[in-house]
Parts: structure tokens; sequence; C-alpha cells
């Protein structure tokens, strides 16, 4: 883990989703890189998103017994160009461009859920 990506834990451990926002350009970029792949400037700034998401896809994982496990690949809803990966902890498995919202847990970790409030719908 460097540096970067142990603030970006700092935040999340406080419950606040973020990526990187490159000072000249405004890319957003995620996992926390040195430089901006569009204009190769170093400057940047951590920017708070708004905790919501839309899944991409997922794996149901059978490696870490005894329960199997489904990791979700998200895009932040207000940082599309980026991804995030997390447990899911939905009741049923996740749905292609469902909308979902972070769980900040105190592993540090994230986890995503259904946006809608049942979880459960048909
Ligand atoms: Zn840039």
């Amino acid at each position: 883990m460097d540096r970067d990506s142990a603030e970006w834990w700092e935040l999340v451990a406080k419950g606040v989703l973020a990526v990187q926002r490159c000072d000249s350009c405004g890319l957003a970029r995620f996992p926390a890189r040195a430089f901006c792949a569009a204009c190769r400037t170093e400057g940047w700034s951590w920017a708070r998103l708004a905790p919501l998401g839309v899944v991409e896809s997922w794996i149901v994982s059978h490696w870490r017994a005894p329960e199997p496990f489904t990791v979700v690949r998200v895009r932040p809803a207000e940082a599309p160009g980026c991804v995030m990966y997390g447990t899911w902890r939905g009741e049923r498995e996740p749905r292609q461009g469902e909308r979902v919202v972070p769980l900040f847990t105190d592993q540090p970790s994230i986890e995503w859920r259904p946006a809608d409030a049942s979880g459960s719908d048909a």
C-alpha cells in the first residue's frame, strides 16, 4: 500500500467515497496514480463523491471458505471513468447496471448493497 492509497483508506474509514481528480484537466482517476493519464501532470486533489455507484460486473468467489462471496465491480455515479471493487451485500445476485450504495466497514473496506431499500425486489 503506497501513500496515496493509504490516504484513500483513511477517507474510507471516515465513510467518504473519493477518487483522485486532476488539478489541471479535472479527470477523475482511481486507483491512485502519480500522473494524470490524460494530461501527464502531477497535481491532483481528492474529490468526494456521492455515495452511489452502478454495478458493471461481478464474480462469485469460492476461494475464501466457508461461504462463497460475491465481488462486484462498480463505477461511481459521479466518476464513471473509474472502477472500484467491493464485497456484495445484497440478499440476491447483483444485476448489471443496478444502482448500489457503499457500506463502509471498520476493516476498513467497502461493501456494496442495492440502492433500493429492500434489495429483494423481483
Ligand atoms: Zn489531467
